[in-house]
């Protein structure tokens, strides 16, 4: 089929609100029955032709104008998939993307380390194409700040319920993408088999039929904190305020964790122990680091919500020099100064 490149498919799909690269690879390969790797090279999604794998960077660096010709889409269309229509309002993405920055340091707050996803989405609206081929894969998902669904007001799910290693498949936007067989809201993580390495099957598991996920609702301050989150994403307010919260968003975070126990009281109850497991993997290490978002759903909701409301509620500037001047007589040590200053010269 290598003929068809820089041709359209003969057949395409609209994209779903919020989708992502990656769901819609996965939901128009299962329409034209391909594997997503045959698809993505079909589209311009692969810079080699013999590449096996699919990186979370065609989040960044899709070639907009290939993909929208090859699946018979606007550009605009297209560019909505990727991360980059938010490169100017979510500061570790414009950080990622700028030219201006010759070798970019790896950046905890762009990608979860495993993908989150909602099993309502996943299982679709009831119409006659989600039926068939599923409902989207969010693109906020893999962003840090998105913890819960607002439509189906549940926490998001993180990996899948039957547990994988991570490892190798934290920078794999879809995993085994040579495997035809699966529904694209079936985990794509290798099974655990003896002997069967990476071609071995798919695990399979259905992730839009969790019944019962185990996870607690969130209380109505998560959800309205998430919905703040989210809208900044989008055009609720100029890109620069927006870039602006997010980086006194992370800065605020830092201090909570870095004052940690003594912010415990800021931290809505039914997720304090979430955010304390977090405080705790933290300082784990040799030197503590408090610039790095939690990757538990819960736990990032205790520890943002609580950070979006300081900032709401607060004058922020002066929040934010109160955490530059850190502890009284250890401003220069205080844990969280290098995160404003690494921040500061991008945003202000
Ligand atoms: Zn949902
Ligand atoms: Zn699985």
């Amino acid at each position: 089929m290598a003929e068809l490149l820089g041709r359209s498919l003969a057949r395409s799909l609209d994209p779903l609100a919020g989708e992502s690269i990656g769901g819609y690879l996965l939901r128009l390969a299962h329409r034209l029955r391909l594997s997503p790797i045959r698809l993505a090279r079909l589209t311009g999604c692969t810079k080699q032709p013999s590449s096996t794998q699919l990186g979370r960077r065609l989040l960044l660096e899709l070639d907009t104008r290939a993909f929208a010709r090859a699946t018979r889409l606007s550009e605009e269309e297209a560019a909505a998939l990727t991360l980059l229509s938010w490169a100017d309002r979510y500061p570790p993405i414009w950080r990622l993307t700028s030219s201006t920055i010759v070798r970019p340091t790896r950046d905890d707050w762009l990608f979860n380390k495993a993908p989150r996803y909602c099993p309502r989405c996943l299982a679709g609206d009831g119409t006659a194409i989600q039926q068939q081929h599923g409902g989207p894969w969010k693109k906020a998902w893999h962003l840090p700040v998105a913890f819960i669904c607002p439509a189906h007001r549940m926490f998001l799910q993180s990996d899948c319920p039957q547990g994988h290693p991570s490892g190798r498949v934290a920078t794999v936007l879809i995993s085994q993408p040579a495997d035809t067989t699966l529904h694209p809201a079936q985990c794509r993580h290798p099974a655990q088999r003896e002997g069967q390495g990476r071609t071995g099957p798919s695990c399979g598991t259905r992730l839009d039929h969790l019944e019962n996920t185990g996870s607690p609702c969130p209380s109505e301050g998560m959800l309205g904190a998430q919905q703040r989150l989210l809208d900044l994403l989008e055009h609720d307010e100029s890109a620069e305020d927006a870039a602006s919260f997010f980086t006194d968003l992370r800065v605020v975070a830092a201090v909570l964790c870095a004052s940690w126990p003594f912010s415990r009281e800021l931290i809505e109850p039914e997720s304090q122990d979430a955010v304390g497991r977090h405080v705790q993997a933290l300082g784990a290490g040799a030197r503590p680091i408090h610039d790095s978002p939690p990757q538990d759903s819960t736990a990032a909701a205790g520890l943002l919500t609580a950070a979006v409301r300081l900032l709401d509620e607060s004058d922020r500037r002066e929040l934010v020099v109160h955490a530059r001047a850190g502890r009284p007589g250890s401003a220069s040590r205080a844990p969280w100064v290098p995160v404003f200053e690494r921040n500061e010269r991008v945003i202000h």
